[in-house]
C-alpha cells in the first residue's frame, strides 16, 4: 500500500477589509515567531522539529499568549523545515548568508487551526477567534473529492493582498495498492518521440521537444529584451507577459497527456511500466548540440525528467507498477542477437552486425527493456538473451520498410489511451502499415524460441 499526495490550491472569495486586516496580523505574527526561531535554531545547530519546540515552545507562548497555541508547533515545524535546508546548503558552501532569509511566507496549519465546513467553506483559528471563510471550489478540487481523495489534516494559506484573497493549498491523499503485473509496457523517452510497446505493437507519440523547449526558451528571450527595453529590468508589465506565456505553455503541456494514455493503457491490462533508470546521462545527446549552458540544462529537465516523472507519478496514483532498468546499452545491442546494432551517422536506422536486419533505435531500446524486465533484471547485466539465440540467422528482409510510422501529435492528443484490440481502429491501421510487420515478427522469433513469455 502507498499514499499518494497531490496539493490543489483553491482561492477563498473576497474578503472584507476588516476581516483580511486580521490574517495580516496572523501572517505578520507567524513569520515573526518563523524568524526567531529560525534564527534560535541556525545559532545552535537544531535541525529536529522535537528538540525546537521542547526548548522554545514556552517563551513563545508567553510572547504571543493570543495565538492559538499550535501555530506555535506550526512554526516549529516550519522552522526546523527552513532550518534543515538551509543547513545543508551551507555544508556544500552555497548559503551566501549567516542565517537563511525568511521570506516568503505561508501559514502551516495543523488540524486543530483550521477545520473544513462542508465542501466549500472553511474555518480558521485567530488570535481573532474562529473565521469562517468561503471557498471558490473549482473542477479539479471536485475531481478530487469525488475520486475517493481524502483531505490531509495539514493545510498551507497565503495572502493575496491585492484581491485580498486566502490562497488555501489543500492536500489530497489517497492510499492506492500496486496490483501485480501480469505483463510488461516499456517505455523509451528520446528527443523527439516518446516510443511505447503495447502486446509486441511499437507506438510513437511524436512530441518534438527540442522543438518545443527552444521555441519557448526564445519566445521568452524575446519578450524579456523587447520590455527590458522599454520598461527597465523589473517592470510589471513584462512580469505579466512572461506569466501568461508560461500559462499558456503549461495548457501545452503535452506531458501529462502522454502520461495519461500510457498510465491507463497499462492500467486496463494490468502491466507493469518498464522504464530506464535515469542517470545524468540522458539528455546528453540532445544538449550536446546547444551551446548555450542555460538552455542545455532547461532542455534537460524540461524534457526527460519531465516525461518519465509525469508517468511515474500518474502510475502511483493509479497503483500500476512501474520497473526501472539500467539503460546500459539498452539501443546499442540487438534484442535478438546480442550484437552491436551499427547506427550510421546520426541515423535512427541501425544494422544488426551478426545478421544485418534493421532496427529502429527508440523501438530497440523498448524491446531491450522489455527482455530485462522479463528476466527481473534491474541490474547491468550485458544482455538479454545471449547464448540461446547464438549463430541463429534472423530472417528479416533487410529491404523492408523499417521507418515506423509515428503517432502525430493530432491524432493522439485525443486519445484516452491505447486500443486494446488489434483491429477495429485508425490509429492500429496506421501502425501496421509501419513498425509493426517488424516488430510483430521480432515478437514470433522471440516467441518461439522462448524468450518471451
Ligand atoms: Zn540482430
Amino acid at each position: 500500500m502507498a499514499r499518494v499526495a497531490r496539493t490543489v490550491i483553491v482561492k477563498s472569495v473576497k474578503i472584507p477589509r476588516k476581516l483580511f486586516r486580521v490574517f495580516v496580523e496572523l501572517e505578520g505574527m507567524y513569520r515573526n515567531i518563523v524568524e526567531q526561531l529560525t534564527m534560535f535554531a541556525v545559532r545552535n545547530s537544531i535541525k529536529s522539529f522535537t528538540k525546537l519546540k521542547a526548548l522554545k515552545y514556552r517563551e513563545v507562548r508567553s510572547l504571543y499568549p493570543q495565538l492559538p497555541s499550535h501555530y506555535i508547533y506550526t512554526a516549529c515545524q516550519d522552522a526546523s523545515t527552513r532550518v534543515k535546508g538551509f543547513l545543508r546548503l551551507k555544508k556544500l558552501g552555497f548559503a551566501g548568508r549567516e542565517y537563511p532569509e525568511v521570506r516568503r511566507v505561508s501559514i502551516w496549519l495543523d488540524d486543530h487551526l483550521w477545520k473544513p465546513g462542508g465542501y466549500t467553506s472553511i474555518r480558521i483559528a485567530t488570535h481573532k477567534g474562529w473565521i469562517n471563510i468561503e471557498v471558490e471550489a473549482h473542477k479539479q478540487y471536485w475531481r478530487y473529492v469525488n475520486h475517493g481523495w481524502k483531505l490531509a489534516s495539514e493545510v498551507k494559506i497565503k495572502f493575496d493582498r491585492r484581491n485580498r484573497q486566502l490562497l488555501i493549498y489543500l492536500t489530497f491523499i489517497k492510499d492506492v495498492e500496486e496490483y501485480k503485473p501480469r505483463g510488461y509496457l516499456p517505455l523509451d523517452v528520446n528527443e523527439n518521440n516518446v516510443a511505447v510497446l503495447v502486446d509486441d505493437i511499437a507506438y510513437l507519440f511524436e512530441t518534438d521537444t527540442r522543438k518545443l523547449v527552444l521555441g519557448y526558451h526564445y519566445r521568452r528571450k524575446r519578450i524579456q529584451e523587447k520590455y527590458d527595453k522599454l520598461y527597465g529590468k523589473k517592470s510589471r508589465a513584462k512580469r505579466k507577459v512572461l506569466k501568461k506565456l508560461k500559462e499558456r505553455k503549461k495548457k501545452l503541456d503535452i506531458r501529462w497527456k502522454i502520461a495519461n494514455i500510457i498510465v491507463r493503457t497499462a492500467y486496463e491490462r494490468r502491466y507493469a511500466i518498464v522504464v530506464e533508470k535515469l542517470g545524468k546521462r540522458v539528455a546528453n545527446n540532445m544538449a550536446k548540440r546547444v551551446k548555450d549552458k542555460q538552455l542545455r540544462h532547461r532542455i534537460f529537465q524540461a524534457s526527460f525528467k519531465g516525461i518519465q516523472k509525469a508517468v511515474e507519478e500518474k502510475a502511483r496514483e493509479h497503483g500500476v507498477p512501474v520497473i526501472y532498468i539500467n539503460p546500459k546499452n539498452t539501443s546499442k545491442l540487438c534484442p535478438i542477437h546480442n550484437s552491436p546494432i551499427i547506427y550510421s551517422n546520426g541515423s535512427r536506422i541501425g544494422t544488426c552486425s551478426k545478421s544485418k536486419e534493421l532496427w529502429h533505435r527508440d523501438i530497440v531500446a523498448c524491446w531491450n527493456l522489455l527482455l530485462k524486465a522479463q528476466r527481473g533484471d534491474g541490474s547491468n547485466a550485458p544482455s538479454p538473451i545471449k547464448r540461446s539465440v547464438d549463430g541463429w540467422v534472423m530472417p528479416l528482409p533487410t529491404t523492408a520498410t523499417h521507418e515506423p510510422t509515428a503517432l502525430k501529435k493530432g491524432l493522439w492528443a485525443r486519445r484516452k489511451s491505447l486500443p486494446l484490440t488489434q483491429n477495429a481502429t485508425a490509429l492500429n491501421r496506421m501502425k501496421m502499415v509501419g513498425t509493426n510487420g517488424i516488430v510483430k515478427h521480432v515478437a514470433s522469433i522471440l516467441e518461439e524460441r522462448g524468450m518471451l513469455k
